[in-house]
């Protein structure tokens, strides 16, 4: 299958460093609009998230699920649907020497693969969309089209761009 990831924090959710807990829980501009133009269109929606808060002892993977749990709900009310989420726990910094390098934490491309594995997900003809250089880098590495995304711009707008490049024609039909 054909899929759009997304990074989470400030592409599709705000966060004001290490977001964690529900009720800090907001949208950025568009993005229900975007979730709901996607599964109207039937393109599956993955996220694929660092979350070195939990290597950091910021926040636990349970706090962490948690959000996202709301998230799934929240995307579903809005007419959206997550598919999967993929987040690397691990960060450079963490006082724990195990969290600290893997294949998995953006601009690695890890947690692409390990999603194209479990959902057979054609790489090279899917999209990914962040708000950061490391994510459009990430997306690259595991071979797919990649996308800046503006937090001062509204997200549907760049979606709406995207499914007319790249999910309106057949797949590998690239020009
Ligand atoms: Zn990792």
């Amino acid at each position: 299958m054909r899929a759009v990831f997304f990074d989470r924090d400030n592409t599709l959710t705000i966060d004001e460093g290490y977001c964690y807990k529900v009720s800090d829980f907001a949208w950025m501009k568009g993005a229900e609009a975007a979730l709901a133009r996607l599964h109207a269109a039937q393109i599956p929606v993955f996220i694929v998230t660092n979350q070195g808060g939990i290597a950091r002892g910021l926040f636990g993977e349970d706090d962490m699920i948690r959000f996202h749990d709301h998230l799934c709900d929240k995307a579903q009310e809005a007419g959206g649907h997550i598919t999967d989420i993929a987040f690397c726990p691990h960060h450079p910094q963490s006082p724990d020497e195990t969290m600290r390098s893997c294949a998995c934490r953006k601009p690695e491309a890890g947690l692409f693969f390990a999603l194209a594995a479990k959902w057979d997900i054609d790489l090279a003809n899917s999209v990914m969309i962040g708000d950061r250089d490391s994510d459009v880098i990430a997306g690259k590495r595991a071979g797919c089209h990649a996308y800046l995304s503006d937090k001062n711009s509204v997200l549907d707008d760049l979606v709406k761009q995207i499914i007319e490049t790249h999910f309106t024609t057949t797949p590998s039909a690239k020009v």
